[in-house]
């Protein structure tokens, strides 16, 4: 079969010929690729960034984020059938440290797991794909068009849900996580995909949502998230709102910005960080300002990375809530689809206007 293969720490990516992998216990599913999106963990990868081979092997099959259709499906497999349509968790447990041991490898404390397309384990931007049961999620058909922004969107998922668990265990308001971001305000940094799909679950939870970003008003960006309720304003005029914010969320990995927004936290609001911000020379910050606020304000500030089966779950809910709601919104963060066999045009250099590419295998 084909697949798109990376030399790790190199910019040597090809399209290559790779043996057909086989279903090898009753717990396995194999999977027909459709379609696997493309974001910054793949541009790193692919500009010889942070990438690993399996161990033993010199080549990586780079993609992560999948939607495919089931072949086959092990003796004791229940859950999937062939002809499902369906997405594919990225990171494994290390086996060794409590969290993996728990079933929770998305807050591995050993740093020894490993990920489908990014570290030691093949990805999916192949023509069949075979994983276990356990990582395989069912998305319903009516999905087909969005389903492949399921990984992207689990990452907002942990950072919404692992937020609001945060705010429910600190203050006297209904346990219910879900239920917090009903009538808050919150402020979304960068409209990528990870804002905008963040966006999209802050407004299914009820939230009210402002959207900073470069781009111009009239772009396809603001129209998405105005689409779905939320306001947009261009980065720089966020003072002009004049506003305090109980929840911030970050996806744009500018330390400037990212340091910058803190003035926008309200008091007992919760700031999380998801974007992944490159070394750069020292920043000059209001230190004094910022730890005060953090004290006085009893503010939080945290990270999130990564997601768990119950956030690949809850993405594929919202995906298809979001569908119902606003028809035909969220297919339009997918800006283009690209042949497999043309994949070069799209790692090699990215369309200003682009939002989600992908990559079509079937
Ligand atoms: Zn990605
Ligand atoms: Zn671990």
């Amino acid at each position: 079969m084909k697949a798109i293969a990376l030399i790790p720490h190199t910019k040597t990516v090809q399209l290559i010929d790779f043996p057909e992998p086989k279903i090898e216990s009753p717990t396995q599913v194999k999977v027909k690729v459709l379609e696997v999106g493309v974001c910054g963990t793949d541009r790193e990868e692919v500009s010889g960034g942070r990438a690993d081979a399996p161990v033993g092997e010199n080549r990586l099959i780079i993609g992560h984020e999948v939607l495919g259709e089931v072949v086959q499906v092990g003796a004791n497999v229940k859950t999937v059938k062939p002809k499902d349509l369906v997405v594919i968790m990225v990171r494994r447990p290390c086996n060794e440290c409590p969290m993996c041991k728990m079933g929770c490898s998305d807050m591995c404390e050993s740093g020894n797991y490993t990920e489908r397309g990014i570290k030691q384990r093949h990805g999916f931007h192949a023509e069949f794909v075979v994983d276990e049961e356990k990582y395989i999620i069912l998305a319903p058909p009516t999905l087909k068009g969005t389903a492949v922004l399921t990984e992207p969107t689990t990452v907002v998922e942990k950072a919404i849900d692992h937020a609001c668990r945060l705010q429910v265990a600190r203050l006297p308001v209904d346990p219910d996580p879900k239920k917090w971001l009903v009538g808050k305000n919150v402020l979304v940094a960068g409209l990528g995909p990870i804002g905008l799909l963040a966006s999209m679950v802050l407004r299914l939870r009820g939230a009210q949502v402002v959207g900073i970003d470069i781009v111009p008003p009239e772009s396809l960006r603001p129209r998405i998230l105005e689409a779905m309720g939320g306001k947009y304003v261009v980065a720089k005029e966020e003072n002009a709102t004049g506003q305090k914010f109980d929840m911030i969320l970050e996806a744009a990995g500018i330390p400037k910005l990212d340091f910058a927004l803190t003035q926008f936290l309200g008091t007992n609001g919760v700031y999380v960080l998801t974007g992944v911000a490159a070394d750069g020379p020292p920043l000059a910050v209001e230190a004094g300002k910022m730890m005060r606020d953090l004290v006085l304000k009893n503010q939080v500030m945290f990270g999130s990375v990564n997601a768990g089966v119950a956030h690949f779950k809850q993405a594929v809910i919202d995906l298809e809530e979001a569908e119902k709601k606003w028809k035909g919104v969220i297919q339009q963060l997918i800006t283009s689809k690209t042949p497999h066999e043309e994949f070069q045009n799209v790692f090699q250099k990215r369309n200003p206007d682009e939002i989600k590419a992908v990559i079509e295998w079937t």
